[in-house]
């Protein structure tokens, strides 16, 4: 499949980290100002190539994607995948049930991003992992009354493993966090990398990914195995790491 996919997560009003998704410092990186979000997306307009496949992918589940994103994605034409962190339905800040329905209903696609969104997804045991999936995905299907097909990664920890559960769970889509644009089949599922944006990033890096340049995409690739490494470092030290990581991306 020729298609290229960027990772968004919150929009929110003038720096509010909390009115949507996870609490916290480390979530607040990935939430966009809503004026932030609106110039990417014009950015992605005039860049994006016509025959290219375009994701747009929101994780997590947080209530922005409701409001705003749905609508000013639909102002474009444009329809989102939106991956909801099942056991967080109806918390604060958070989709509910009703509001993931209409998202169905105006014709985004919902998809999993597992039910409990485990710190190290790709550590957890294999009936765990097959849990995750299959309680996430049959939660939402129940919700918006067909099957529900499609999935990403939480917190981009990604193994083989972890697409086999997934493709054992009915999953035919499945996201990733791995900045590349290419497919790989797993066990019948594909797995589909994603470009990450995150608050203070230039228009630029969005409108550079769709546009399918390779400058943006190499530099991301390479911060992606900066990090990698330091996850194969393991512990408490990884999130600090990250945190270094992806303010140095979001600097350059
Ligand atoms: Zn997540």
């Amino acid at each position: 499949m020729d298609a290229l996919s960027i990772m968004y997560h919150d929009v929110v009003e003038r720096g509010d980290s909390s009115a949507s998704g996870f609490p916290g410092g480390g979530p607040a990186i990935y939430k966009l100002d809503r004026e932030e979000f609106a110039r990417h997306l014009e950015a992605i307009r005039a860049a994006r190539r016509p025959n290219r496949e375009l994701f747009l992918t929101f994780d997590d589940g947080g209530v922005s994607a409701y409001a705003p994103v749905a609508g000013m994605l639909e102002q474009y034409g444009w329809r989102g995948h939106f991956f909801v962190t099942t056991d967080w339905i109806g918390r604060p800040g958070f989709l509910n049930a009703e509001q993931i329905r209409e998202l169905d209903g105006r014709g985004h696609v919902i998809g999993s991003h597992s039910c409990s969104h485990p710190e190290r997804m790709a550590r957890e045991p294999w009936e765990r992992l097959l849990a995750e999936w299959k309680q996430s995905t049959e939660r939402l299907a129940a919700i918006v009354g067909h099957s529900v097909r499609v999935a990403s990664v939480p917190g981009g920890f990604y193994s083989r493993r972890v697409a086999e559960a997934a493709a054992e769970a009915g999953i035919e889509m499945l996201f990733t966090s791995e900045p590349t644009a290419r497919a790989r089949t797993v066990s019948g599922c594909q797995v589909l990398g994603r470009y990450t944006v995150q608050r203070g990033m230039g228009p630029e890096w969005p409108a550079g990914f769709a546009a399918g340049k390779l400058g943006p995409r190499l530099r991301q690739a390479l911060l992606w195995k900066a990090k990698g490494l330091a996850k194969a470092v393991g512990g408490p030290l990884y999130p600090r790491v990250r945190a270094a990581i992806l303010r140095k991306a979001s600097n350059g």
